[in-house]
């Protein structure tokens, strides 16, 4: 599905514009589905985690923020507000709902009648307790039947489920979120006929449909659609009309019959409806452009994934529910559309618009997976079509030339054709996402697909790692496709997975090895959290579904495909694995047993080893584990635990991997068949012996991380590895030495002097990691005002680093590699207002206003180059004009960086209100202004009065809403803040309270404020 923008920029990847400290604690309580009725029993009890954990705070225990006396305060509010004013900035207003922090806490009076109980009002108010209890006891149960990969178990009771009533009083048949599986759609034709001038669309929809088991109704999906007039038909009968009922909480509707329609027979349903395009970023959805004379162009486009379909047309919208689709789109003479399918002919309307008719679509897809778009785009094509606005149709050659290498290597990857008779990619300007796979009509965000003619190799990356994460999806995902959301990551693992693996070998040059490694190791933190969860987890509610949409799904379940790869003999047993799972069910729905049966079918020919045992544990358990490694003679003993930042809660110590443990020593590290494979099964102590190990000097456990485990050495073993590294850098790879710096991190432990060897260090990986965790401590002692912390850590970083700093060059650097490093190292110089950074930043960016936009910013430069200069005001300004004329997007989003880095908040509002700054930009302009030392308090509270705006662009759950509560959140440290953004967010009942994301906010600030309490006194020691 989606590819989600943030992760394939690095917004944050490198140093100072990153949050990504330590989090966890909470117990991940799953929410349960909206009941269809009001529940009582419910509401007393729906945050029970948090009503503990908020009320009985003593107050000698917070901790105040920017040097202001405790004397000074007396509520949560005041910690920020004050610091606020203290920085000379205005405060915005607050909303009521942050103002009601603790409400949902205090003690409620019981209801006025009962309160002083005559003898008589007390019988009848027991007698009416009684009921109540009854009552909701009752419908408490009912409605618990929610959907799960089993299905919906029947209760013991015989009761009949409790209907829901439909809108127009009568009661609605179905009563669960999943749909009844007596109804197989085999067919759509959509006609759609969408006024851009109006917004608004109407549309028909004829489905055609078999019947699986006897039934006497049919209930499928609609939202926000306005039927105007249904007609039945059942086999060759005569077709007749019918009502047409809705629940609007489900997105459901529904007919039924008097007569029930029996396993086997064939029946037509119609539907014509009318619709507003949508002003958000999915379903059927107006976007519009300014074209090079400055003109509004309006266009319509379409974003389905996970549950929008149903808001283009009724449909039966869960991705088991394959079928074919044929589709027709009316339109003005001067526009043009597009659809999955080519188009098989055009005619003219009487009305003077043209109707397209598309083929149908020669495969049978999931409704998630169609997609139509009515712009004027321009296209540029060889066995592929790239299509753009015309002002940017320049920019789409890059793309054309990456999209037909990777799909000749997926064609022979896979050893099966790409399906369809074509292929578009298109730049839809107004676009939330990074793209998104529709089936032959892959829609791209324009930065994620344009590039510029001075585009660096690090731009190309960007666009190459979207096309080819797409491209892998026409296979995991449109080809063979998960049956339910709960296995989201056999669509998204693999992309992902596949993203890197293609790019290795289609494109070496792009270097992208180093990000896949760093995405490793964001996504081990984030699972290191208690409120993460399994790769494969139960889903139930819509916004259930939109938090898959997270690293676990992407990151860590591409990372648990290299792991496997990584220790299968051979480089074909994984792809053997695969085609097997790919044929087997081509055109079918899976789940992950599936695949790791497939996997095991062609492994267990050539090893002893059974895949499928030993991948359930990566993903059916949350979290991964810890390895140590305990050293004695020639004897090696091995445990494993699970990690948690904190293990304070630690409830899983019942989980166990099956880690597939790979090691070399320092007789043998840098060739590739010096790594040795060996499975550790078991919990506690194996060890392992053997004669030649007496005289190793070193072992080094998860040669290149490619196992989604860490590691700690002891402290023998981390001296060792410590010494050999001081004597030379070369005796393990850089990905080795990452591995080593990150696992260090994790461990918070007293291996800190493990950075000493830093001063010899020169390359990517090992560097930008160290870099993003000193710089992630940094930032939280610069936001606690540690001013002693901050001035000597700065010392240290700039003795670590300095001279490598000073080395970097300013001009144009063609390897990938050394541009990540460059852009790393000179994003940390000029935020610690190092003075040479400063000056050749603000020089570079006064050549380029002077030469007008001729003189060309390194692409890796430019944010670098913008933040600085947006520090002055006159800057800020020049910025922001440039910023609304230049064309080229990638330039644009680090403009924007800059001007999100200051004080001047106003961007915030402009991003909200779409004008200047497009509402897809603002979670990271968010993110931006939320990482600096001014702007943080700003944004937090920004979140918090606009909210209800916020989730009307974003729905609840999504990755934009998870990104938005992580970086104004992550970098708090305090318990007022802990308690400011419980409160706020307990507060918000159905709008978000009870997201995975709010447990990891935090849990992140709970671990912050540890890491404070227990690390700070011996990382004085290491300052
Ligand atoms: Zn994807």
């Amino acid at each position: 599905m989606r590819l989600q923008v943030a992760f394939v920029f690095r917004e944050n990847n490198n140093s100072l514009y990153r949050a990504n400290l330590p989090r966890n604690m909470i117990e991940n309580s799953m929410f349960e589905e909206e009941p269809d009725v009001v529940d009582l029993a419910k509401d007393s009890t729906a945050f029970p985690v948090l009503l503990y954990e908020v009320v009985y705070e003593p107050r000698s225990s917070r901790l105040l923020v920017r040097g202001l006396g405790e004397n000074e305060m007396d509520e949560d509010e005041e910690d920020c507000e004050s610091s606020a004013r203290l920085l000379g900035m205005s405060f915005m207003n607050r909303s009521s709902a942050h103002r009601s922090t603790s409400s949902p806490y205090t003690r409620q009076s019981p209801p006025r009648s009962c309160s002083r109980p005559s003898a008589r009002t007390l019988v009848v108010c027991v007698l009416f307790l009684v009921i109540v209890v009854s009552m909701t006891m009752v419908l408490y149960f009912l409605p618990e039947c929610t959907f799960t990969k089993s299905g919906c178990r029947k209760q013991t009771t015989p009761a009949e489920p409790v209907y829901p009533i439909s809108t127009n009083g009568e009661m609605f048949p179905w009563a669960q979120l999943r749909l009844p599986q007596s109804i197989q759609p085999l067919s759509y034709e959509l006609t759609l006929n969408p006024d851009l001038d109006k917004m608004t669309f109407t549309g028909t929809t004829v489905i055609t449909m078999t019947v699986r088991h006897d039934t006497k109704r049919i209930v499928l999906h609609s939202a926000n659609l306005n039927i105007t007039k249904a007609t039945f038909k059942l086999g060759d009968g005569k077709a007749t009309d019918v009502t047409v009922l809705e629940y609007k909480p489900r997105q459901q509707i529904a007919v039924k019959f008097s007569e029930e329609l029996k396993a086997g027979q064939q029946c037509v349903l119609t539907l014509n409806y009318s619709a507003n395009l949508s002003h958000t970023y999915d379903g059927f959805y107006n976007s519009s452009y300014s074209d090079k004379d400055g003109n509004k162009r309006v266009l319509a486009a379409t974003q389905f994934e996970p549950l929008s379909a149903r808001k283009a047309f009724p449909c039966f919208d869960e991705p088991s529910f394959k079928a074919t689709f044929q589709i027709k789109i009316s339109r003005k003479p001067d526009y043009m559309t597009l659809s999955n399918m080519p188009k098989a002919k055009t005619t003219s309307l009487p009305s003077g618009l043209q109707l397209d008719e598309f083929e149908k679509t020669s495969v049978k897809m999931s409704t998630y997976l169609v997609a139509f778009v009515v712009a004027n785009f321009t296209p540029i094509s060889k066995n592929v079509s790239v299509y753009s606005v015309p002002e940017k149709k320049e920019h789409t050659e890059y793309a054309l030339d990456t999209a037909c290498k990777l799909l000749e290597f997926y064609n022979s990857f896979f050893e099966i054709v790409y399906p369809l008779k074509k292929l578009d990619l298109v730049a839809i300007p107004d676009f939330l996402a990074g793209a998104m796979e529709n089936w032959g009509l892959i829609t791209f965000r324009e930065t994620s697909l344009l590039v510029g003619k001075q585009s660096s190799l690090l731009e190309k990356q960007v666009v190459a790692s979207v096309i080819a994460h797409e491209l892998a999806h026409q296979w995991f995902g449109n080809l063979v496709t998960m049956s339910w959301w709960n296995d989201l990551w056999l669509n998204e693992g693999f992309a992902t997975y596949m993203q890197y693996m293609s790019l290795q070998t289609v494109l070496p040059k792009l270097d992208i090895g180093n990000l896949f490694l760093d995405v490793r190791f964001r996504a081990l933190e984030k699972d290191a959290l208690n409120s993460s969860h399994a790769v494969s987890t139960e889903v139930n509610t819509p916004e259930q579904v939109e938090e898959m949409f997270d690293s676990v799904s992407y990151e860590k379940g591409a990372s648990i495909l290299l792991m496997l790869n990584a220790s299968l003999p051979g480089d074909q047993q994984f792809r053997k694995g695969i085609i097997q799972y790919l044929n087997q069910f081509s055109g079918l729905n899976t789940d992950t047993d599936n695949l790791w049966n497939s996997l095991t079918q062609v492994d267990v020919s050539t090893q002893h080893q059974n895949v499928s045992e030993m991948m359930s544990s990566w993903t059916s358990q949350k979290g991964f584990p810890l390895v140590t490694v305990d050293r004695k003679g020639d004897q090696v003993t091995l445990t494993q635990e699970h990690f948690l930042l904190t293990s304070d809660n630690a409830t899983h110590t019942s989980s166990l991997w099956h880690i597939p443990v790979t090691y070399i020593n320092d007789t043998c590290s840098l060739a590739p068949d010096c790594k040795q494979v060996f499975t550790l099964k078991t919990k506690s102590g194996k060890t392992y012996s053997c004669q030649s190990w007496v005289l190793i000097k070193w072992l080094k456990l998860n040669h290149g991380n490619t196992g989604f485990y860490i590691v700690h050495y002891g402290d023998d073993g981390w001296a060792a590895l410590i010494d050999a590294l001081i004597n030379n850098v070369n005796v393990l790879t850089p990905e080795d030495r990452a591995s080593l710096i990150h696992n260090m991190f994790a461990l918070s432990r007293q291996v800190l002097s493990l950075l000493n060897y830093m001063t010899n260090e020169t390359e990517t990986p090992p560097v930008t990691e160290a870099l993003l965790q000193l710089n992630n401590i940094y930032r939280l002692l610069d936001k606690r005002q540690e001013t002693d912390f901050v001035s000597r850590m700065k010392v240290r970083i700039l003795s670590y680093f300095g001279s490598l700093m000073r080395n970097q060059t300013w001009d144009e650097e063609i390897s990938v590699s050394k541009q990540e490093l460059r852009s790393a190292l000179l994003e940390t110089a000029c935020n610690l207002n190092v003075d040479s950074c400063i000056r050749q930043a603000k020089a570079l960016f006064k050549k380029y206003v002077e030469s007008n936009g001729t003189a060309h910013i390194p692409g890796d430069l430019q944010r670098v180059v913008f933040t600085v200069a947006a520090q002055s005001e006159e800057s800020w300004s020049t910025l922001l004009e440039k910023y609304s004329k230049v064309s080229y997007d990638a330039e644009k989003r680090k403009m924007l960086q800059g001007l999100a880095s200051t004080q001047d908040t106003r961007i915030l509002k402009e991003g909200l209100q779409g004008n200047i700054i497009q509402t897809q930009e603002l979670p990271l302009v968010i993110n931006t202004v939320s990482s600096s030392f001014s702007g943080y308090l700003f944004a937090w509270d920004f979140i918090q009065e606009n909210w209800n705006q916020l989730i009307e662009k974003f729905p609840v759950g999504s990755f934009s809403i998870q990104k938005i509560i992580k970086s104004t959140t992550s970098q708090f440290s305090t318990q007022a803040h802990l308690n400011q953004v419980q409160g706020f967010f307990s507060s918000l009942k159905e709008r978000g309270s009870q997201m995975r994301s709010v447990q990891e906010a935090l849990e992140t600030i709970r671990l912050n404020q540890r890491w404070m309490d227990r690390n700070l006194p011996s990382f004085n020691e290491w300052l």
